[in-house]
């Protein structure tokens, strides 16, 4: 006789690709599906389990519930095997409400194709003139005008994940001559420096080496963010002075943005299911004649597990 309680095999089904043939617990969200070794047919290793149980002396049994209630598709989860015999044996472990929140919150991570996250969204917006402190006096030349230029780099977190540990190297088309944050969240460590090389004296006898003069700025800098959270984006504020020397390296960047190669190279870390994921990506900067600046993020593929012990 058929037994009114169980899933159809539709609903099954549903529950299956909802889920995305993934358990729904955060902590598992393991693949319940493999090919069969025949080369042809899949092996569907997860399966379908009753919120509340569909037998008197199963977990989470409610005696209050029909058998259309027991068998429909808001009774069920899907999980993986493993997962499956612990949630009919154990309703301590695994209430109701549990069970509902989690797959409510699996099927969310399913929607929002956040598997992997999102690779962080860059902006890069140059003023038309000076940023001028908001506080205390500041003059500005006519040539400070001309020669300098004020630009926004904006990071924002496009998926649900926390970034972590993100590491940027900038090659900027100018000369940066100072990077200030213009926005972050209490707590973040947020550090930028020039990436100098540095040059180490070498001689032979004695002697005493001193450095004369400032150094000149740079165009390479290195920035470090300890989280970018979503919904909480970034803002650096940048100041850079044209190359005076370098005609032939403002051509080579301006109207090719094929062959451009000033850029920022990063890398970030993302948690999933307790384990650190090191992801890299390459972000193209270009130049207009005007001397405004853009950013053309390109997804690089770079995801390798890292061995990083989880912070609990
Ligand atoms: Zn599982």
């Amino acid at each position: 006789m058929k037994d009114t309680n169980e899933f159809s095999e539709k609903t099954k089904k549903n529950l299956m690709l909802r889920a995305a043939h993934r358990c729904s617990l955060p902590n598992c969200r393991k693949l319940t599906i493999r090919p069969h070794s025949d080369g042809v047919n899949a092996v569907i290793t997860g399966r379908a389990a009753h919120i509340c149980g569909k037998a008197p002396n199963s977990a989470r049994y409610l005696a209050t519930q029909t058998p259309e209630e027991r068998s429909s598709q808001s009774n069920g989860i899907w999980v993986c095997g493993d997962d499956h015999d612990g949630i009919d044996k154990d309703e301590l472990k695994y209430p109701v409400e549990v069970l509902l929140d989690w797959k409510a919150k699996h099927e969310l991570w399913v929607g929002q194709e956040d598997l992997v996250p999102k690779l962080p969204w860059f902006k890069l917006t140059t003023f038309n003139g000076l940023a001028l402190p908001s506080n205390g006096s500041f003059s500005v030349s006519g040539s400070d005008n001309i020669r300098f230029r004020d630009h926004e780099l904006t990071l924002t977190a496009s998926s649900r994940h926390e970034l972590v540990d993100l590491h940027l190297r900038i090659q900027f088309p100018e000369r940066i001559v100072s990077c200030e944050v213009g926005s972050q969240v209490a707590g973040n460590e947020i550090y930028a420096r020039p990436d100098r090389i540095q040059f180490v004296a070498s001689f032979t006898g004695g002697g005493q080496v001193e450095r004369i003069g400032e150094l000149p700025p740079t165009n390479l800098w290195v920035i470090t963010i300890a989280r970018l959270l979503t919904n909480r984006p970034i803002c650096l504020r940048l100041r850079s002075i044209e190359f005076e020397e370098s005609s032939s390296f403002q051509k080579s960047i301006t109207g090719r943005p094929d062959h451009c190669y000033t850029h920022i190279i990063g890398k970030y870390l993302y948690e999933d299911r307790q384990q650190y994921f090191e992801r890299e990506f390459v972000a193209v900067i270009t130049v207009d004649k005007g001397r405004s600046f853009a950013i053309h993020p390109s997804e690089e593929p770079g995801i390798r597990p890292l061995i990083v012990s989880h912070s609990t």
